[in-house]
Formats: C-alpha cells, structure tokens, sequence
C-alpha cells in the first residue's frame, strides 16, 4: 500500500512541499486546505477543502484514509489547526510535524504586540496614515480609529468591518524592495502595522520601513502547542519524512496504519 502524507496548507510553503513529494513514485499526498481562499494557486497532489470538524475529526480522517505521515504546514497564526494537528495525530497514533517558516529579525525600536487589538492601541501614538498588512480577516480590531487614515493589502477583500478611511490594494507577493517603497512614498505612509509571518515574499515591507525610519508595530505569532517543535522548510521535512517513510513510498510496517 502507498504511504500517504496529509499537508495542511494554505502557504507557499505546504505548495512546495507537495509538489517535492507529489513527484515521487508510490507515494500518495494530499494537501488540506480550509477553504478561506476563493481561488487558490494550483497545487500538485490531490487536494480536498474544508475543515475537518475539529481534533476528533482530524484524527477520523487520518484513520479514515490511512494517513502514514501528517504535515501541519498552515500559516504561523493558524493557531487553531496546528493545535488540532498536534491532538489528532496524538489521539490518531500518526507521526506528525510542524512545518514553521522562521520569523523575521525585528529591529529593537520596532513595538511588538500581542494581538491586533494591541496594535490597534499603539496607532495614535504613530502617525496618521497607517499601512496595515495584517492580512484580510481581524480589521475590526482598527474600525474604531476613525481619525486615521489605513492602507490594506491584502490577496483577497478585506472582511468588514473596516476602519472609515480605509483604502484596498488588492496584491499577492511577492513583492520587491522597489515596489514596497515605491507604495509607502506614494500613500504617505507613517507607520506599519504587521504580523511576524515571516518569509521572504513579504519581508521587503520591513526593509522598506527601516529604510524610511518609520516606526513598526509586529503582532507577534502565537506559541505552538507545548511539547511541539517545528521545522524550518522543505528540506527538513523531507528529510524527517525519510525516517518515517522508506524509500519507494510503501509504508513501513510499524507506521502503516
Ligand atoms: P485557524 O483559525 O487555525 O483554523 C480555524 C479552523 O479552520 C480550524 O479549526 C479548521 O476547522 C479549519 N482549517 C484551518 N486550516 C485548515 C486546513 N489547512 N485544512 C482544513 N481545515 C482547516 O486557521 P486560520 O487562521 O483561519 O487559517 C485558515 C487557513 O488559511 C490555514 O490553512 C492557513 O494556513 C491559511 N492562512 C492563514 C493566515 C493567517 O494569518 N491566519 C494567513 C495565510 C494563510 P475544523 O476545526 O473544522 O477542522
């Protein structure tokens, strides 16, 4: 029987990651997505969308469909999923791995927050004209703030409600360091208000504001469930997934479920 590798995504990481194995022989792979995104970029393997229904339904589908080796490769503020990965493949008896892109080095002057709440404090004391790349969902958290002016970017719209002085980019990175100066000259911007993703595709942001000397506030991420590591990329993935599934893909004995 094929070994099966389940990829929770929704990150360019987990695309990577499935088109690495998708391309091995014997193996079978799937990538879960939640189903936030009206038009995902393809990804290679098979895919299937929706949420699971929790641990409990997590851990029936891993059973359910024979799943040898789980990858939770969700986005680091995904906190929900990760926490319901680590259970399910607990309660499931699977192996299980977190795949975390590092967070960004954040300058010292740069105020890190807790929650878009908390960012939503620090503001007034900014400027008036705020880039706020936080992603699409949360904005409620700065709806109150009518006396200042935000610029959003996010891949899909925003969900409401919005700040009142509120202007939609619609872009997916990603984006250069030209590009992210080019948009905080042209918007006046005064401060940025960003998560601690991480990755490449959005880091030129913060390069572009420590260029201008603009002043940053970054939520940080939140911690993964206690007793679960994470790996960096790709390449430590593969190179776990080796130990728990041989070469040629079948499963070995001990992890076939
Ligand atoms: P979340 O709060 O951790 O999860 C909420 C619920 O959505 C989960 O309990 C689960 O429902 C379902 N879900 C989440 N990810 C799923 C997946 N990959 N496959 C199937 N079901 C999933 O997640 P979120 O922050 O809303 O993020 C949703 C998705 O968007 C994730 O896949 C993540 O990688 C991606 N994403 C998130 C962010 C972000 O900033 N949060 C940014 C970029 C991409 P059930 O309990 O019913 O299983």
């Amino acid at each position: 029987m094929p070994a099966h590798v389940l990829i929770l995504g929704g990150t360019t990481e987990a695309r990577r990651l499935a088109t690495a194995l998708a391309a091995r022989p014997g193996l079978r792979v799937t990538t879960s997505l939640a189903g936030r995104v009206r038009r995902p970029a393809a990804i290679d393997g098979e895919v299937r969308v929706g949420g699971f229904g929790g641990a409990a339904g997590l851990a029936d589908w891993l059973r359910a469909h024979r799943v040898t080796a789980l990858v939770d490769a969700t986005h680091p503020f995904a906190e929900r999923i990760t926490a319901n990965a680590a259970e399910a493949a607990r309660v499931a008896g699977v192996p299980h791995a977190v795949l975390r892109r590092p967070g960004w080095d954040l300058d010292d002057d740069w105020q890190p927050v807790a929650s878009l709440e908390e960012a939503a404090q620090a503001v007034p004391r900014l400027g008036q004209r705020v880039f706020l790349s936080t992603g699409r969902l949360g904005l409620a958290a700065f709806a109150e703030l009518t006396a200042h002016h935000f610029v959003v970017r996010s891949v899909e719209a925003p969900e409401p409600p919005l700040p009142s002085h509120c202007e939609v980019i619609l872009a997916r990175g990603p984006f250069s360091l030209a590009d992210e100066l080019d948009l905080l000259r042209t918007h006046r911007i005064d401060a940025l208000v960003t998560k601690d993703s991480g990755g490449a595709a959005t880091a030129p942001k913060l390069a572009a504001a420590r260029s201008l000397s603009l002043p940053v506030v970054v939520v940080r991420r939140p911690e993964l469930p206690s007793g679960v590591g994470a790996l960096p990329d790709e390449e430590a993935v593969l190179g776990w997934l080796a130990g728990v599934i041989p070469p040629g893909g079948a499963c070995a004995a001990d992890t076939c479920p």
